[in-house]
């Protein structure tokens, strides 16, 4: 399939189609909702207020340990994990990046269509407002915490710090909800599902087995719990526990084991210092428990001081 230029908006839209026709039932009708769709689609990643360059500037995808590959924006971090029987993505980045996602991932070798299952750190749309698109185009199946699902589906409507009359991001359905604990397999890697609730009421991390030729990997993909200027720890009209949930989540994310450690944002785990572009395969460049520890710490202070002021 031929790729189309960086950064274009909906450039997949004639492929899509053709795609479509070919695969599913060529109904006049499906076409007309889906042109519907995509326009408002469109007109929903206008209304995006706060934007960061480094979020659409792309990056060299790589291969981060095992079967865990970096298909992300430089600063927002989308992980592919492929596997012989399909592949997961984990987080998708801005909508208009749903190209770039897919150049960097059919440049490593994979097909995107073979991607079966979505997954996301946190239902914020730097993360998931290309998974609608995403989830259309490879026909996978969207995984998402039971407790971020109801924000996905209604795109940002009811989120407890960003929410408002008009939605975020093109809605997206979960098809199975996720707990605590869940274990995800996908070929020889498993996935353990950590709810991390706070910085999202679904906010979660995942603890990845995989390996490679010489060894195997524990991988922490983590969701860093940080707190937004709007953040009140003691409380907010449709979060009240969100205090509660912040401590738990610290307490938590301070007694994990991992060997590597990765993050949702590429600037959260210095990817650009770990990594240079043509770097060869070296999964040792992610193995840093310090920096881990020192943000956990700071974060917690950010916490202790919160609390302190009733924030
Ligand atoms: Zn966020």
């Amino acid at each position: 399939m031929s790729l189309a230029p960086k950064l274009n908006h909906h450039p997949y839209k004639s492929n899509f189609y053709s795609q479509m026709l070919k695969t599913f039932l060529p109904s006049l009708i499906l076409l007309l909702l889906l042109s519907s769709t995509l326009i408002s689609a469109a007109q929903n990643s206008g209304a995006l207020s706060y934007q960061d360059s480094t979020w659409t500037k792309p990056t060299e995808p790589f291969r981060v340990a095992g079967d865990i590959y970096y298909v992300g924006s430089y600063d927002l971090a989308c992980y592919l994990i492929v596997s012989a029987e399909g592949h997961a993505l984990i987080n998708t980045g801005l909508e208009e990046s749903v190209s770039m996602i897919r150049k960097n991932v059919e440049s490593l070798g994979f097909k995107f269509t073979d991607i079966k299952f979505l997954l996301t750190t946190q239902a914020h749309f730097d993360h998931v407002a290309g998974m609608a698109e995403i989830k259309k185009i490879t026909g996978a199946t969207m995984m998402a915490n039971e407790a971020d699902a109801k924000v996905l589906a209604d795109g940002g409507k009811s989120d407890f710090a960003f929410g408002g009359k008009s939605g975020l991001f093109t809605p997206v359905t979960a098809d199975r909800l996720l707990h605590d604990g869940d274990i995800l397999k996908l070929g020889d890697t498993k996935l353990k599902v950590l709810h991390h609730p706070g910085h999202t009421k679904g906010a979660t991390s995942f603890l990845v087995d995989t390996k490679d030729d010489k060894r195997s990997w524990k991988v922490l993909i983590a969701n860093m719990p940080t707190m937004l200027s709007m953040t009140r720890i003691s409380g907010m009209p449709s979060y009240p526990n969100i205090g509660k949930d912040f401590k738990y989540t610290l307490a938590s994310m301070k007694k994990l084991d991992f060997d590597l450690w990765v993050a949702s944002h590429a600037s959260q785990f210095d990817l650009h210092d770990k990594r240079k572009p043509g770097d060869s395969y070296r999964p040792e460049a992610f193995n840093d428990r310090p920096s881990y520890d020192a943000t956990i710490n700071s974060l917690q202070l950010e916490y202790d001081k919160r609390l302190k002021s009733g924030q």
